[in-house]
């Protein structure tokens, strides 16, 4: 898993919006993120809603058009090229979305929503399209004669099953799967990662996978990115993060994880922030959670930190510095930072 097949570097999406009385103001939706994805490898993003999670997996899709930054796909750079050239891109970049029956059309059949990204994209003839929507059927784990129902005789796992089928059509090489999960009974949710997993296997495709069950994320995710307000605070291999978060709201975040072991779980200490998330159209200067850190300092409400790096890390706050890492072991901010 080494070949970089996602790259983005400094990553913008703004948002106009108009307030009465305020005239127009700027959403900053995603606000300078940069990450890269390995082939066959699953990214996780966490993050409180609203942190501009969803806007970033469509912004890398080209739904929305980013505002600054650059998209690198296996080493072109699809940021500003045109409708007609991102066609080809279009191919290889695909989203499994939240809700699957909002993204089926319901007046086509099963075989026709797998089929049609297939027809828009002139691949096949019409024989081998017919053929490739019954491999795809069998692939997502759905019956032959499914191919001739419509959508809403379908439970919601099966009708998700469908989304993949008609995202895998055009054999993509990285998928944003956007909640793809949230929408459907715990019973299914566990059929369906273990479906997408299986597919990542065997085909070596990226996933940039978001969702909010924390504990989800960490079993699907080589790697996790935290995000807030719009920054990824936060990258690291799932097991580090998960164990031993470094960032302060990676911790206060995780620390909120359910935990089904109710002996395990009265001996978590939680970390309770104080305050809202504040507003992307008015974000505070500084670091974007100085607002309700428990170990702000002065300079946090002026400067951004970088996102630097520790030990196979990234981490964007100043306790990570080098100078403050030189100090730490005589700040009193260290016992609070060692422990969950
Ligand atoms: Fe907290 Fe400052 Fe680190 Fe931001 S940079 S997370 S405010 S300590």
């Amino acid at each position: 898993m080494s070949e970089t097949v996602l790259e983005v570097k400094d990553l913008c999406k703004y948002f106009d919006v108009k307030r009465a009385g305020k005239g127009s103001q700027k959403v900053m939706a995603v606000d300078g993120i940069s990450f890269e994805v390995k082939k066959g490898e699953t990214f996780g993003l966490v993050g409180e809603s609203g942190c501009g999670k969803s806007t970033l997996g469509r912004t890398i899709l080209k739904i929305y058009e980013p505002t600054k930054g650059q998209i690198l796909f296996e080493g072109n750079d699809i940021t500003n090229i045109s409708k007609k050239k991102m066609l080809p891109y279009r191919k290889k970049l695909q989203m499994i979305f939240q809700d699957p029956y909002a993204s089926l059309n319901p007046r086509f059949t099963v075989g026709e929503i797998i089929e049609e990204p297939m027809v828009i994209h002139h691949m096949y003839s019409e024989e081998e399209r017919k053929k490739r929507v019954q491999e795809l059927l069998e692939i997502v784990g759905l019956k032959p004669d499914h191919i001739r129902r419509y959508p809403h005789e379908f439970s919601g796992g099966q009708r998700q099953r469908i989304g993949i089928a008609r995202t895998l059509a055009l054999d993509p090489d990285f998928i944003v799967c956007d909640e793809p999960i949230s929408a459907l009974d715990v019973s299914i949710q566990a059929q369906v990662i273990n479906l997408l997993e299986e597919i990542q296997r065997e085909k070596q495709i990226s996933y940039l996978f978001i969702a909010h069950d924390l504990g989800m994320v960490k079993h699907i995710s080589h790697r996790i990115g935290v995000m807030y307000l719009g920054h990824m605070v936060e990258i690291g291999n799932a097991n580090d993060v998960y164990k031993n978060p470094l960032h302060p709201y990676s911790k206060a975040l995780l620390s909120a994880e359910p935990i089904p072991d109710p002996k395990v779980a009265r001996e978590k200490k939680r970390i309770l922030l104080e305050g809202e998330i504040p507003s992307p159209i008015n974000p505070p200067a500084g670091c974007p959670f100085h607002t309700r850190c428990p170990y702000a300092m002065e300079e946090c409400s002026t400067a951004s930190p970088a996102s630097y790096e520790l030990e196979g890390r990234k981490v964007a706050c100043f306790l990570y510095s080098p100078r403050y890492l030189k100090q730490r072991e005589n700040l009193a901010i260290e016992p609070l930072l060692a422990g969950r």
